[in-house]
């Protein structure tokens, strides 16, 4: 298998450290409100590493963290705990908060079929080893106490910055000013941090009542568990420049390594081509897809048919196109179920092979996905096909076994590809026209696609088409 790796920015091959068990650290989510489908994406990337090195015959040892203390409102050490804040605000303690979203967070993974790390790591959990490891740090020199806490001294490792490619002078120059001028490089960041008295978590540690940093979480939990170095760690993009570059400081500076051999990165989920962000009010929730009509495994879908490394643009256009996809697929494949054919085999040596190739050519899903496209659609209809594509969802995890929904639950028939392609772009040329005020040309492209045979319906979300 070759995996894209952020550290040294190739496809690199991948081979465990240690036999045939390859060990995982996920940076998991911080449980202070619902997760997103942004976030989400993420854990559906995760999953994929996952379900392919198992395809690909190792065994895991992973681990994915629960953030429950110690992420600021900023990624470095500006701001408010986030559990804090929402303890404020939702008026329940931060324990109540991360038990609840925990508890959602686990719900909403289960029903994507993501797969559950093998060890699932509380911060609160871990404090003991958070304050060993700042203490060695302390002890080997990278650690200084500030009035507010301890603080990591990037001075002290010149090769800071090296995962996200920045120089420590363009650190140093990129800096905001800085409030804290006991700091002795404005890109020290904090390990622990001494608690004000109405800090509602805070801990008993050397240097008084406080808490961890977010980045020292990481580095604790995946040293207990996983050791000095393991395989593969990953994270959003957000995580290279600072939280992933901390922590490798971190390692450096305690066990003299880079934790990881390879660092994965999933990219953004973007909602219309833009941010998604709670003010914008599009950062929708699981919960929200499934009120508009959406099953999980729709949305997994729409996620598979990018590769991580690329930016995926929500909108419920695509989420309708991916139901209707993933039904269609459902449709295809169980018309080879049972039939007893022994042209089948020869035609699955061929699509097998080109299958686990795109699996194993860093994680090349929507590839993969494209084959099994085509064997479902294959002309010659096989048991073997069927038995193949089951085989396949091992590693896509679309309950591919599903029979289709009845068919008048179907929004519309089966489609071919490039003229469903012809109808967004008309679709498309429509809404262009009507923003240009140019009625009759909008009007113009409704009467052709009705000669087509299709129907538009303009809805709340944009334009639906139907067949027929
Ligand atoms: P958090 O709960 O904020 O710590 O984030 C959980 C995960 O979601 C992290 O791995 C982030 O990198 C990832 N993430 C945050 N926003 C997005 C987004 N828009 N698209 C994809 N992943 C995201
Ligand atoms: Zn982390």
């Amino acid at each position: 298998m070759r995996f894209y790796n952020t550290l040294t920015r190739s496809r690199d091959e991948f081979t465990p450290l240690d036999g045939n068990t390859v060990r995982i650290y996920s940076c998991g989510p911080t449980v202070y409100s619902y997760a997103h489908i942004g976030n989400l994406r993420t854990y559906i990337f995760m999953d994929l590493l996952r379900r392919s090195l198992r395809y690909n015959g190792y065994k895991l040892k992973h681990v994915m963290n629960i953030t429950d203390v110690g992420h600021l409102t900023d990624d470095a050490d500006d701001g408010e705990d986030k559990m804090e804040k929402a303890s404020r605000e939702q008026k329940k303690t931060p324990w109540e908060i991360a038990d609840y979203y925990t508890k959602v967070f686990l719900e909403d993974t289960a029903a994507l079929n993501i797969g559950k790390p093998e060890i699932i790591a509380k911060a609160t959990d871990h404090i003991p080893e958070m304050i060993a490891f700042v203490e060695g740090l302390c002890e080997k020199g990278y650690g200084y106490e500030t009035s507010d806490g301890i603080y990591y001294d990037i001075g002290r490792f010149p090769e800071y910055g090296r995962l996200s490619r920045l120089k420590l002078d363009e650190l140093k120059s990129g800096a905001r000013v800085e409030i804290n001028d006991e700091k002795r490089h404005p890109a020290d960041f904090a390990i622990w941090k001494k608690a004000p008295k109405e800090h509602i978590m805070q801990w008993e540690s050397p240097w008084g009542m406080g808490y961890p940093g977010w980045h020292i979480e990481c580095s604790a939990m995946g040293l207990k568990y996983l050791g000095e170095q393991f395989d593969i760690h990953t994270g959003g993009v957000d995580h290279i420049p600072i939280h992933h570059e901390n922590e490798i400081a971190q390692s450096e500076g305690l066990c003299g390594c880079i934790p990881a051999v390879f660092w994965m990165h999933g990219e953004f989920m973007l909602v219309d081509g833009g941010k998604m962000s709670k003010s914008l009010g599009n950062t929708y929730t699981l919960a929200q897809l499934a009120e508009r009509g959406y099953s999980p495994g729709d949305f997994r879908y729409f996620c598979l048919n990018a590769h991580y490394r690329q930016k995926l643009n929500f909108t419920f256009e695509g989420m309708d196109s991916a139901k209707k996809s993933l039904d269609n697929l459902r449709k295809a494949i169980v018309s080879h179920k049972g039939v007893e054919n022994p042209e089948g085999g020869e035609l699955v040596a061929g699509f097998k092979a080109e299958f686990d190739e795109a699996v194993s050519d860093d994680l090349n899903i929507p590839k993969a996905l494209g084959v099994v496209w085509s064997a479902a659609r294959s002309e010659i209809k096989s048991k073997a096909i069927y038995d193949f594509i089951q085989d396949c969802d091992a590693v896509l995890g679309l309950n591919l076994d599903k029979p289709p929904a009845a068919e008048d639950e179907v929004p519309a028939a089966d489609i071919d590809p490039a003229f469903d392609a012809e109808i967004r772009a008309a679709i498309e040329a429509r809404a262009a026209a009507k923003k240009a005020k140019n009625y009759a040309e909008a009007d113009r492209i409704r009467d052709m696609l009705a000669e087509k045979g299709v129907t538009l319906t303009d809805t709340k979300e944009g334009t639906v088409y139907k067949l027929g």
